[in-house]
This record gives C-alpha cells, structure tokens and sequence, in this order.
C-alpha cells in the first residue's frame, strides 16, 4: 500500500483537463479526493473512473472564488472523506485581450478565480493541515508568469500565485505542511482548444506549431502534469517546498 493511503486530498477545477488528471492520479496513488469544480455533475465522470478503478472519490460543487461556498464545501468535505491534507489549486479561466481592449471584468474575473480562489481554498484546508501536522499544497501556475501577450490579467495571476505559494511554505513548514507551484508550459485540454478558437487557428495547427518550439518537440498532456503534482504531495517530498516547477518540455517559456 502506497504511504499516501488514507490521505484527503482535495483538487479544485477537477471535472475535466489538467485537475480531472491530478484526481484520477491522486487516486491511484492511494488517497480519497474530493473532485470540486463548479457543477458537481460536470464531476461525476471523474468520479466515476476513479470509483472504477477502485479507488474514493466525492463530486463537489464550489466556486472558489465564493467564500461562503469554499467553507462548506470544505466542512462537507471533511465530513464525508475525512481531513483534507492535500491541496491542489487547480481552478482556473482565462479572459485574454490585449492591455488597451481589457476591460476590468476580465481582470477582476481571472484574480477571483486564480488568486481569490486559491487564497480562500488554502485558508479553509489549512485549518486541517495544521491541526493534523501534516500536509501539502500545490499551486496552478504556469510559463506565462514569465510574460506573455495578451494575458496582462492571467501572467499578473499565475505570478502572483509564486509569491503566494512562498510565503505559503514560510509560514506553514513549522506545521509539516509543503507549499509548491507547477508550471505548465503548453497543455491539450479545452483552455488551450479555446485559445486555438479565439485566435481564429485550427487546434492541430497551434499543436504543431508549439510542439516545433518545445525542446522535447511535442506538447503536453495532462498527465505529464499530474505526475509532477503526485510528487510534490507524496510523503517524500517533504524537504521540497516554496519552489516553482516549470513542466514545459524545456528550459524557456
Ligand atoms: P480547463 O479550462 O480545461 O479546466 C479548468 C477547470 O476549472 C474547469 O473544469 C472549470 O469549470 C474550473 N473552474 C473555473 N472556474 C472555477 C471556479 N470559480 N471554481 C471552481 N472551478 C472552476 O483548464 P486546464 O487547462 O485543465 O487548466 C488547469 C489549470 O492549469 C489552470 O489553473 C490553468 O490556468 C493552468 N494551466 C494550464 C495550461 C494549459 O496549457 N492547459 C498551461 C499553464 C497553466
């Protein structure tokens, strides 16, 4: 039996892409999670699998950015799976426009979602974290914190989330708790679909234009970045904290 047996692990924007691939993967690793995104019936099917595979899991409907609905979503997970001990701030949207055509919707949209979200989910799990002496935090960033045209709102965000995931390992390593942030370069799922979509490009055109630019020359999919995340929450990796892993298939953004 794997050491994460037993653990809690909840992962939020799970029902599909990169967090349906980090519950499903988490799962397989031995623990219990709590699939959360914002309409629990879009969960089922990942739940579903992960049941399949013999493993636990519970659909949970939250918006992340609501902090009344991150409280109770919390307490009920707790109540029906046990502590949460493992966080996975995954959620997120984007609003790409160039810095003159962003209205302050698309700001204010993509902070509430990425930064406000992850700040209220972590506040809420902490409390459990701290009381059991144990746990592990990974946040969603991604290359474009490097700068990136047309996402002022979402580099600004995923940024953001570096600084908070540091300060996040400073405060809470006293308690046995990790706090990392991933960094994914370009990965198949609907964001990237939707990208393709409002740049007016066919979706295997984009593909094959990023892959040429990665050094490995291929994209990635969303379990290259589960298996990262499943590092950074296992037991061992409990001297690895407050850093930032890139998973781009090469150095640059
Ligand atoms: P996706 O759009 O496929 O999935 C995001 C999920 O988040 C959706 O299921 C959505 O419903 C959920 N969500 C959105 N707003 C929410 C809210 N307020 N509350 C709860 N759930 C909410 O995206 P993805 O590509 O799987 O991305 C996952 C994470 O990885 C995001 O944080 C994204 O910014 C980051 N990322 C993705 C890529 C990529 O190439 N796909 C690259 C770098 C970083």
């Amino acid at each position: 039996m794997s050491p994460s047996a037993g653990r809690v692990a909840v992962v939020t924007g799970a029902a599909r892409g990169i967090g349906a691939a980090t519950a499903v993967r988490l799962a397989s690793d031995g623990m219990a999670v709590a699939v959360l995104d914002l309409d629990d019936k879009a969960c089922l099917p990942v739940v579903e699998a992960v049941e399949a595979a013999g493993g636990r899991a519970l659909a949970v409907a939250c918006d992340v950015s609501d902090a009344d609905r991150v409280a109770s979503a919390v307490a009920r997970v707790a109540a029906e799976l046990g502590p949460p001990t493992v966080l996975v701030n995954n959620a997120g949207v984007l609003r790409d426009n160039l810095l003159f055509k962003m209205s302050d919707d698309d700001w204010d949209t993509v902070m509430d979602v990425h930064l406000r979200g992850a700040f209220l989910m972590t506040r809420a799990v902490q409390a459990y974290m701290t009381q059991e002496h144990w746990g592990r935090i990974v946040n969603l960033s991604s290359i474009s914190a490097l700068g990136n045209r047309g996402q002022v709102n979402y580099s600004a965000a995923k940024a953001g989330l570096q600084g908070f995931t540091k300060t996040l390992a400073v405060e809470l390593g006293k308690f046995g708790v990790t706090a990392n942030a991933v960094g994914p370069g370009f990965v198949v799922t609907e964001m990237t679909r939707a990208t393709a979509q409002r740049m007016g490009v066919p979706f295997e055109t984009l593909e094959q234009e990023m892959a040429e630019r990665i050094p490995v020359r291929r994209v990635g999919v969303p379990e290259d970045i589960a298996h990262v995340v499943s590092f950074l929450v296992s037991e061992q990796a409990g001297y690895v904290s407050g850093q930032v892993v890139y998973v781009s298939g090469g150095p640059q953004a």
